[in-house]
């Protein structure tokens, strides 16, 4: 057994409220045992154990908080949308449409090229404190680039998904079913070795709930793992698609309706909100508080919040308390991608907590 105790922790944020009455359970003073990688005890610092300690790490008085999970990355591309962006900037407005020109650069983009950019992002991402990291296909739309987009996300996480109907590639536009046919057999029979979960970005413009359920239960019929981009641009039924398939998340969420709001609430499913998105995207910011204020007498429906950059956004535009969004994007993790929770991913920050989270490399 391998033991490593962490002490002189300045503040730790353990999300367990017993141990302060929050939701954060923050410990002051604390220390932090882990052995085989699971956390094996948390209190404070002067109770630490002493015994059978194979190494320790001195935190100097810093905070230890646990590791972000980004449940929603498409990490396996190349090129840059910046022409797009910047057309936004002057008025015109997002459609699905955008990813073909991504789509079009990652074809033509050697196996070489797509693992340096992904190496870099989940570089950056984990300096920036997120320790579980998704991956989406859905650069390729073809067989081949499908699989292999998939087979160089594996290199980097576990926690891959199928996402070949992120939008109907240009050459099949004029036959958009059969491209449905395609990703429900051949190509989710190509990319099964490696992919744990199946997307459908299931929204005007991309793909219709009928279309979304089909292919999803596809793939679920061969041992993948549901979850769903849903009412991203538009009302539409997809959340409770999502919910009626036992999709572990649905994602996006910025237009719900007290139907959908109601299914989430007696379901299983996290309805994963991505501010940050909708920042870069200038497009509305989805309304944690929609969330919150169901004039419904229901149970209130799990709620995710993804991307560290949320920890800009959310404390301003959300009214979410800083607290709130480290408790939200990782202890929610365990119900977005159903994963082990009590494995030990800590960050170890350069400041103490004290209310405030200021942004930079943790
Ligand atoms: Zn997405």
């Amino acid at each position: 057994m391998t033991s490593t105790l962490v002490h002189n922790i300045g503040q730790l944020v353990t999300n367990d409220p017993q141990h302060d009455g929050s939701k954060l359970g923050l410990i002051n003073e604390a220390a932090l045992l882990i052995e085989d990688g699971v956390v094996a005890w948390a209190g404070p610092n002067a109770d630490a154990p002493t015994h059978h300690i194979k190494h320790r790490f001195d935190a100097k008085g810093r905070a230890v908080i646990p590791g972000f999970v980004d449940s929603h990355t498409h990490m396996i591309f190349a090129g840059d949308r910046s022409a797009e962006f910047r057309a936004r900037m002057l008025g015109e407005t997002y459609g699905a449409g955008g990813i073909a020109h991504t789509v079009e650069k990652t074809r033509a983009a050697s196996n070489q090229l797509l693992r340096s950019n992904a190496e870099s992002l989940f570089q950056e991402a984990h300096s920036s404190g997120t320790t579980t990291i998704e991956c989406k296909s859905g650069y390729g739309l073809s067989v081949e680039d499908e699989r292999r987009s998939l087979e160089i996300a594996q290199n980097f996480t576990s926690e891959t998904t199928f996402l070949g109907a992120h939008v109907v590639p240009v050459e099949y536009k004029r036959n958009p079913k059969d491209y449905v046919e395609l990703v429900a057999g051949p190509m989710l029979d190509a990319v099964l070795p490696f992919a744990k979960w199946i997307d459908v970005f299931c929204d005007k413009g991309a793909f219709t709930v009928d279309d979304a359920r089909t292919i999803l239960k596809a793939g679920m019929a061969k041992g993948l793992l549901p979850r769903l981009h849903a009412n991203q641009l538009h009302d539409g039924l997809g959340i409770r698609l999502g919910v009626e398939l036992g999709a572990a998340s649905v994602d996006h969420v910025s237009h719900v309706s007290e139907k959908d709001i109601e299914a989430l609430s007696t379901s299983n499913t996290v309805a994963t909100l991505l501010p940050g998105q909708s920042f870069q995207l200038a497009r509305p910011i989805p309304m944690y508080a929609h969330f919150l204020k169901p004039a419904l007498l229901l149970p209130l429906p799990p709620i995710a919040i993804q991307e560290v950059l949320t920890q800009q956004i959310c404390p301003s535009s959300l009214q979410l308390r800083s607290e709130k969004c480290i408790f939200r994007q990782s202890k929610h993790y365990g119900r977005r991608l159903w994963v082990e929770q009590k494995r030990c991913d800590v960050k170890i920050l350069d400041i103490f907590l004290k209310g405030h989270v200021p942004i930079s490399r943790y």
